[in-house]
């Protein structure tokens, strides 16, 4: 997504090897433009699939999903990070390792908002390792839900997790896949 793309050349800063900071539009100030075009590109990519609900994971995927879901016009779940105290029957229960954090949270979603009946098209900000969609799909497997894909705004096709998961078979639509990036050069994009 040729717009996308631009923004991230143009207010995308690397940190490291392997963090990408997209703040000004994405991650702390959103910029609701923006994300009606990239909500009108998952739509046109997923349309005929019969999505009838939206799953994401708080914090950051919250925003890009619900624009996304006025396209569908169908209900977004959020998967809430947990403290285990709060486990309890009633909730799906997963645990993530996360990109940014260095550390594993316990995932829940509630059983009474996702079931058998569900096509569910996930959505996030970015894919890097895998670990938030892996998941995700967890959740939807325990609540025999079905997946028909993942919706990423920003992949990075130089770490494992989006390979890994299309070998698996899971349908990945990414909007910005980087193919490499650094601190000095900046991004370099897959296609
Ligand atoms: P994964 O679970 O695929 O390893 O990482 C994806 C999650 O980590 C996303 O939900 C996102 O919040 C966060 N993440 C991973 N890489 C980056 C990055 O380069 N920049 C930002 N802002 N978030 C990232």
């Amino acid at each position: 997504m040729e717009l996308l793309k631009r923004r991230i050349q143009e207010d995308g800063v690397v940190k490291g090897s392997d963090v990408l900071k997209v703040d000004s539009f994405l991650n702390h100030q959103m910029d609701i433009a923006l994300f009606q075009e990239i909500g009108k590109e998952f739509y046109t990519r997923f349309a005929d699939c019969g999505v009838n609900k939206i799953l994401t994971i708080e914090a950051s995927g919250i925003g890009i999903a619900c624009i996304t879901a006025q396209f569908f016009q169908c209900p977004v779940v959020f998967a809430k990070k947990s403290k285990t105290s709060n486990l309890d029957d009633s909730l799906y229960h997963t645990r993530v390792a996360s990109f940014t954090h260095a550390t594993v949270s316990d995932v829940v979603a509630a059983r009474a908002y996702l079931g058998p009946e569900d096509r569910v098209l996930i959505i996030d900000d970015f894919l890097a390792n895998g670990e938030a969609l892996r998941g995700l799909m967890d959740i939807l497997r325990q609540a025999g839900a079905e997946l028909v894909g993942a919706g990423i705004v920003i992949e990075k096709a130089f770490q494992p997790g989006g390979a890994q998961l299309r070998q698996e078979g899971v349908r990945i639509e990414s909007l910005a896949r980087v193919a490499s990036m650094s601190e000095a050069e900046g991004v370099v994009f897959a296609d």
